[in-house]
């Protein structure tokens, strides 16, 4: 499909770190339907958010991500706006009280921008740290320094700046665990019962930006203060399932066509081989010369963002350049960590990851 997708459409392989590629399939249901959504007679763009039609799209889309992620009975799956960077200050607003402390594991920028907020709102522990090695690894368990009467746990688990994943979750007891799952959510199966509350902005893995998903065990709802602005309580959205205002409709439709297709791909355990397979050629490709150098630590390196350098910056401004000219974009890595970063979504094409490693060898041929 893949390569026909380029040839046919037109479109090139888009390495975006975010918002990220969306399966072509889904691109063109969304087309085929856009101005005349199944013969309603007006576009999901156009649509009242109360209406019989709109309903059955934001509760077949959270049924379908109940399915496909294994969501257990006793948790919510919200719809919200806001972004996951709005999910910072929602989580210590509701679960950090002013006397509490919250443990943070810090394994990136966007960890960093969790815990700014959370302090914000009250005591927040640093659990861990790899700030000082430039967050290139995932810290071990041993090194978690989590306090057995911290309000929750958050952390990153994947790191889409430095080319990092959690292997698996923190173990943390009795606490809730509370992640940031913006960048992989939707890559792998995961067991959500060790969660107490999941958060993603959907602009990475699983569709358009403007909504978040926010994926809650409901025992989390009795720790909330009362007088929270009504936007900001979980429970406001919980208790009008995710309609409390106008929700970002479309893009929730499209997170649904994004669910509806990984569904037909045979779930997160077929996505998953498909994930392992991809990065598994890259990292291969990269281990496989000195000329390119992986940044992540081996046993932390991410399936979704992979993030390498070159001999030095010249080259690597020569490689973005030449790799963009021939069809290959968004490859140039984060401005606060320079080197190059292909982000590999679900939604990547294979024939996409083929084609990088194809420019990384004849690169090396001509400037090795
Ligand atoms: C992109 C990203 C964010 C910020 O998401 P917004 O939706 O833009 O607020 C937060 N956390 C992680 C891990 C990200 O990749």
């Amino acid at each position: 499909m893949s390569s026909s997708e380029r040839a046919v459409a037109g479109r090139i392989f888009n390495f975006s770190a975010g918002p990220g590629c969306l399966p072509l399939a889904v691109l063109e249901e969304a087309q085929a339907d856009l101005v005349n959504y199944k013969g309603v007679g007006m576009s999901v763009l156009e649509m009242s958010h109360r209406s019989k039609t709109y309903d059955a799209i934001i509760k077949t889309a959270q049924a379908d991500l109940r399915e496909v992620m294994g969501i257990p009975d006793g948790y919510h799956v919200l719809f919200l706006q806001g972004g996951a960077s709005l999910q910072f200050s929602m989580v210590p607003l509701n679960f950090l009280p002013k006397d509490g402390s919250a443990d943070y594991i810090v394994t990136g920028a966007w960890s960093q921008g969790a815990v700014k907020e959370a302090k914000r709102v009250g005591n927040v522990n640093i659990a861990a740290t790899t700030e000082s090695e430039n967050f290139g690894r995932i810290p071990a368990q041993s090194e978690l320094k989590l306090a057995a009467d911290a309000s929750y746990v958050h952390f990153t688990s994947n790191n889409t700046i430095f080319g990092t994943e959690w292997a698996t979750e923190p173990e943390v007891g009795t606490v809730p665990l509370v992640c940031d799952a913006s960048s992989d959510i939707l890559c792998r199966s995961i067991d959500v019962s060790k969660y107490g509350l999941i958060y993603a902005g959907a602009q990475k893995n699983m569709g358009p930006a403007g909504v978040t998903t926010v994926i809650v065990r409901d025992d989390m709802l009795g720790r909330i203060p009362d007088g929270l602005h009504s936007m900001l309580d979980y429970r406001t959205h919980v208790k009008k399932e995710s309609l409390y205002n106008t929700p970002p409709c479309f893009s929730i439709y499209v997170v649904g066509l994004v669910l509806k297709w990984l569904k037909g791909l045979g779930g997160l355990e077929a996505m998953e081989q498909i994930n392992r397979e991809k990065a598994g050629m890259l990292y291969d490709a990269i281990d496989g010369t000195e000329f390119y150098r992986g940044t992540a630590a081996n046993d932390s390196r991410s399936l979704m963002n992979v993030t390498f350098r070159l001999p030095n910056e010249d080259l690597e401004k020569k490689f973005v350049a030449e790799a963009t000219a021939a069809g290959l974009d968004g490859l140039k890595g984060h401005r606060s960590v320079g080197g190059l970063r292909a982000s590999i979504y679900n939604a990547f094409p294979t024939a996409g990851v083929k084609a990088l490693i194809d420019f990384m060898k004849e690169f090396e041929r001509a400037n090795g």
